[in-house]
């Protein structure tokens, strides 16, 4: 059993947070790809990487038949790896090949991955390169190898390329609203007309749709973080003089008013006029969440770190919802990002930090809950055993944010009770 850790300065609520470290078992950033290449429309990913990097993100994202994908690898061959091929000669040639067939590309990352670290490609150089020559396509580069990031860092390492690169706001420009971390289209419009309805008009997204469109940022930003997860991205922001809002993140109807409101506030929009721009997204996020009471309501939930959406789900779950929480794993805490959470999350909560993937299976075994969410890669084993279970991918891949999902992100924990109950029948 793993001491539990002193609450840091500024507090950690009334949770019961221990620290664990071993082995893990969660998805590299790689998978990051799956989400981003479909929000930045001029965008392509190139991961120069080996065939098992291909086969994760061909799989994850499926194959697309109908449309020219946005991304695609690099592979890196015994030849490169040998050192009999100059791997950035090769690199140059695949990026000249791809602009030429693909006009339509505007940004190309270079993704780094487990193979181009262990060659020491350097990516960063090979950006800077390529940007030269092949103006105007801007290219960059982030990692998302397996040895430097897990899951959903694809992203923050992502938005935190792209940072640099942002237009600069003018010293004394009005302040304006930022929204940071991909979100789907449909949420963004209703974001959208939400802050139209509370009076603020100047609202940018990071990232936004397409490479030509991304939001100036300078000291009159203030920005709201859309997921959890972006910890590189906000320290990039913050070095521009842009201000994070405190605020617990929009799932949920109780997160996503404690969202706006942050904004609310900020910005000096009245409680009446709060009060009138989100009185109806809330009541209807309320009716849907109701219907999920009786099924989720006392059920035991038992999340595994995976995608450090873990404790913003685990409190919509909790105080929405009247799920009893048995133990909330995210592979890491960001106690200032997370602090609006971890003080609505109820006292007691065992939150653990990282990972040691034998002695939580043993915990998770021996405490039976209703529901598991973790990863592909436990899912199978634990529904083996009897165990109901939920992919913590998809909480990625499907629109969960904001009054009018609310219900369909209840729905997405009450399936697999369902599935299960029907299985036992
Ligand atoms: Fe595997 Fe590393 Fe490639 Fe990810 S980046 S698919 S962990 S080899």
């Amino acid at each position: 059993m793993n001491a539990p850790v002193l609450p840091p300065a500024g507090g950690c609520g009334g949770i019961d947070l221990r620290q664990e470290d071993g082995q893990r078992a969660v998805f590299c950033g790689l998978t990051g790809i799956v989400w981003l290449h479909r929000k930045i429309r001029d965008a392509f990913f190139l991961v120069v990487g080996s065939r098992t990097c291909a086969h994760l993100i061909q799989s994850a994202a499926g194959v697309m038949i109908f449309a020219e994908p946005r991304f695609a690898t690099a592979i890196i061959d015994e030849r490169d790896l040998a050192g009999l091929a100059d791997a950035n000669d090769e690199l140059d040639r695949v990026v000249s090949r791809l602009i030429e067939r693909r006009p339509d590309i505007k940004l190309l990352f270079l993704v780094g991955s487990c193979p181009s670290e262990v060659i020491k490609l350097d990516l960063s150089r090979a950006a800077q390169r390529l940007s030269a020559r092949m103006a105007p396509v801007r290219v960059l580069n982030y990692s998302g190898s397996g040895i430097e990031t897990t899951f959903t860092q694809g992203e923050d390492a992502c938005l935190a390329a792209l940072v640099p690169d942002l237009p600069r706001e003018a010293p004394d420009a009005a302040p304006s609203l930022l929204v940071v971390g991909s979100l789907a289209d449909v949420v963004e419009d209703q974001f959208r007309r939400t802050f139209a309805a509370m009076g603020i008009a100047d609202l940018r997204f990071l990232p936004a749709r397409r490479a030509g469109e991304m939001p100036a940022v300078g000291r009159g930003t203030r920005y709201l973080l859309a997921q959890p997860f972006l910890a590189d991205t906000a320290r990039a922001l913050d070095g521009l003089g842009a201000r994070r809002l405190c605020a617990p993140f929009p799932l949920g109807a109780e997160g996503t008013t404690g969202w706006l409101r942050a904004a609310a506030e900020a910005f000096g929009v009245s409680e009446e006029t709060f009060a009138t721009a989100t009185a109806s997204g809330r009541a209807r996020a309320e009716t849907a969440l109701a219907a999920y009471r009786d099924k989720l309501g006392g059920r035991r939930v038992f999340f595994f770190p995976d995608s450090q959406l873990e404790v913003p789900l685990a409190r919509f779950l909790a105080r929405e919802l009247g799920a009893e929480l048995v133990e909330v794993g995210t592979p890491y805490l960001h106690r200032a990002h997370l602090a609006a959470e971890i003080e609505l999350l109820p006292d007691g909560t065992r939150v653990t930090e990282g990972q040691s993937l034998d002695d939580q299976m043993d915990r998770c075994r021996a405490a039976r809950p209703d529901l598991t969410v973790c990863g592909l890669g436990l899912a199978n084993p634990l529904e083996a055993e009897g165990l109901a279970t939920k992919w913590s991918i998809e909480l990625l891949f499907t629109p969960v944010q904001g009054y009018e999902q609310a219900g369909d992100l209840a729905e997405l924990f009450a399936r697999p009770l369902r599935r299960r109950a029907l299985l036992e029948v």
